[in-house]
């Protein structure tokens, strides 16, 4: 069994698709599995140089952090140059985006500003409901069009190469196990670094079957056949998912109840046991700045959204300003104090506290695992004595690895 079908086997893949991209769709094409999840499906065996650069970029290999800045350190969000809350100038942004709309705000900076030529993220595939599709997008109406985060499987690097051999330059979107990927790949054949300039995160609890958006449906008396369009986030925030019919209906159910009973659970596995959901590769990572009730845990109600910023380079610094200096971002303040990331976050902070636990389980249940830096580890456990176990956290991940479809 080569390196790939093990991981596949062991339910380690993320589903980001840069494998389809370097190694071409007559080898390996994308799709969903009876599961659920977008995976690499096998046509031809890989060469041994494949699968040596397989072992570099794969995300579900290597797992090391890139250290983007020594600015500054915070535990719960890792490396830093500056931590803030904001939103979209742009009220229409603001109320259709998942959050606050901050991240699509510098997207149009970016594109408006002629800093980039090209946006490559992901939108709603128009011809199916179920499906995400890459775009490369080049104005408001299409950045607009794309907002929104899409609760299910996507694979935003499957035709990376194709893309960025077209004239021009790019930022990218994705998760941060995509653009940790992207990263590695940039590095390994460097006759793309000046093609993709900029690499934008958003926070991830983890990616959801598309199993449970057929849930979702069914608890809301909807078949999948009647419905044309699936809206996880927007129209306020955290918003509702809106399910759009054949008959002109729209159909609605709370954040709460479609992410905390339908998809988060359905997360794929190698998301459940991930401790970098606030993407470290990433120049910035855009999140929900949740508002917190008495007891410190998020409030769901309706509000005006808000964003928290992780800025990590200097460059994600300078495009911040410029977004926020040139009135398409508004931020509360110039610098926010990270501690505050703990009590809008409980889930993130939980998973980077118990990051030790999560890798003991898997070496253990899959004897492989990915690659981590045990100093990094070390780190981010915010622990007295780093190597003193939480075993509930490790019978949970060992519980996860056996019980979670792959
Ligand atoms: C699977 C998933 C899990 C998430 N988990 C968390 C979490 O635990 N905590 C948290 O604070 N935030 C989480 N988010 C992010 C959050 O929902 C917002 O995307 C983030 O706060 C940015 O909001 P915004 O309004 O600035 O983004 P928007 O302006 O709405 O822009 C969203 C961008 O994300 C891209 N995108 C949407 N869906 C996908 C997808 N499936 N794959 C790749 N790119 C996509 C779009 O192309 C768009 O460019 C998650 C998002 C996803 C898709």
């Amino acid at each position: 069994m080569n390196v790939l079908q093990k991981v596949l086997k062991k339910g380690l893949c993320t589903g980001c698709g840069l494998c389809e991209s370097c190694f071409g769709k007559a080898k390996l094409a994308m799709q969903h599995n009876h599961n659920g999840y977008l995976r690499p499906f096998i046509k031809q065996e890989l060469s041994q140089p494949e699968l040596r650069l397989l072992k570099q970029i794969c995300p579900a290999l290597n797992c090391k952090m890139k250290t983007l800045t020594e600015n500054h350190y915070h535990p719960a969000i890792g490396n830093y140059q500056g931590f803030m809350l904001g939103w979209a100038k742009d009220n229409y942004i603001r109320k259709n985006s998942s959050t606050g709309g901050a991240l699509s705000a510098v997207l149009l900076y970016l594109i408006e500003q002629q800093v980039v030529d090209g946006i490559i993220h992901v939108g709603a595939d128009p011809d199916n409901p179920y499906e995400n599709k890459v775009c490369v997008s080049r104005s408001y109406d299409e950045i607009a069009a794309n907002a929104g985060s899409r609760y299910m499987p996507s694979a935003p690097l499957v035709n990376i190469d194709e893309i960025i051999r077209q004239e021009g330059k790019y930022a990218f979107v994705g998760r941060p196990c995509d653009v940790r990927a992207l990263r590695a790949y940039m590095e390994e054949k460097n006759i793309i670094e000046e093609k993709i300039v900029v690499t934008l995160a958003f926070l991830c609890g983890g990616v959801p079957s598309i199993k449970g958006t057929y849930k979702m449906l069914s608890q809301m008396k909807l078949t999948k056949e009647e419905v044309i369009r699936v809206k996880y986030r927007g129209n306020g925030w955290p918003g509702k998912v809106q399910a759009f019919t054949k008959d002109s209906q729209i159909h609605e159910m709370s954040y709460n109840e479609s992410w905390g009973r339908y998809l988060g659970p359905t997360s794929q596995l190698i998301c459940k046991l991930c401790f970098d959901g606030v993407g470290e590769s990433a120049d910035l990572v855009f999140g929900d700045a949740w508002n917190c009730n008495e007891k410190g845990y998020p409030d769901f109600n309706e509000a005006d959204g808000r964003n928290m910023i992780i800025v990590r380079t200097k460059l994600g610094d300078q495009i911040i300003r410029e977004s926020a200096k040139q009135e398409y971002l508004y931020l509360e303040s110039a610098q926010s104090n990270p501690d505050i990331f703990m009590n809008m976050q409980p889930s993130q902070t939980s998973r980077r506290k118990t990051a030790l636990e999560r890798i003991l389980g898997m070496r253990f249940c899959l004897s492989s695992y990915p690659r981590v830096d045990w100093q990094y580890l070390r780190k981010i456990c915010m622990r007295k004595y780093w190597f003193q176990l939480n075993f509930r956290s490790l019978a949970g991940t060992i519980k996860r690895v056996f019980t979670t479809p792959k």
